[in-house]
């Protein structure tokens, strides 16, 4: 079950996707947005943060770094203040760093889960997520035509999908965190060291990755017993500036049975 702030953020970047009638991805211009609230979009040397809002009276300033070059991650930290000033969050000091991971903090929470929303709206979205089989190359198509970066489609794509698939994101040979659909069931624990049998380890013992999709027995990232006998799909890419590695992790239908029997 969704969290109720979550929800909120969520409703009131559906309400504005309907008032300015977003209809493509064409539609989401996110300068044209963020003037509607008052806010302009500024580009400068922003010391230790990828963007900040301040507040001059009625008006307010995002101000981005010009360090962030990947045009996905702008986008994400523009809708992101703009989510700030939608949700009537106090100024917050700084968004050190703008990414659409899971966030402890609400506000930070709810103005991610606000960002997702306004630039994946989810009518345009979900249908794009109903697909078997599950890879990064249909979330890389998501990522381009919705100008995000591949995590920030990634998240997307798991949030919305009826398939039983998870993200997982982990550095230094450990998992950081895990997205799961509503499907997917099993749990994978942040903190768990990565499986000498899955692909994302090659990350870290060979500096390399298998490219593709790719069967692992589902022991190496699922601990139901007699999951070593059954295989699952396993995708992965890098994030090299953060010397991290995604892996999107697919339970075909097919052995959901034997692994929910088991
Ligand atoms: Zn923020």
């Amino acid at each position: 079950m969704t969290p109720v702030p979550l929800r909120r953020a969520r409703a009131a970047a559906e309400r504005l996707a309907k008032q300015i009638r977003i209809r493509s991805p064409q539609d989401i211009e996110l300068e044209d947005i963020a003037w509607m609230f008052g806010a302009r979009v500024e580009r400068g040397d922003l010391p230790g943060a990828h963007a900040r809002l301040a507040r001059i009276g009625d008006r307010a300033v995002i101000r981005l770094s010009s360090r962030v070059a990947d045009p996905g991650a702008e986008r994400f930290s523009i809708a992101h203040e703009i989510g700030h000033i939608v949700l009537g969050h106090d100024t917050p000091a700084s968004d050190a760093v703008c990414e659409p991971t899971p966030r402890a903090d609400t506000r930070e929470a709810e103005a991610n889960a606000f960002a997702s929303e306004l630039l994946m709206p989810e009518v345009l979205v979900r249908r794009r997520c109903e697909v078997s089989p599950v890879s990064f190359e249909v979330v890389r198509e998501l990522a381009r035509d919705y100008q995000v970066s591949l995590l920030a489609a990634s998240l997307r794509f798991v949030e919305l999908t009826s398939e039983r698939c998870a993200l997982v994101f982990a550095k230094q040979r450990r998992v950081v965190w895990v997205a799961r659909s509503k499907s997917f069931g099993a749990f994978i624990p942040a903190g768990m060291a990565l499986d000498q049998s899955s692909v994302a380890i090659d990350f870290f013992t060979k500096g390399s990755l298998y490219d593709g999709c790719q069967p692992v027995p589902a022991d190496s990232w699922l601990e139901q017993s007699g999951a070593g006998d059954v295989e699952i799909m396993e995708d992965t890419a890098t994030i090299p500036e953060m010397n991290a590695v995604m892996a999107l992790l697919w339970i075909p239908e097919r052995v959901a049975g034997r692994l929910e029997r088991t």
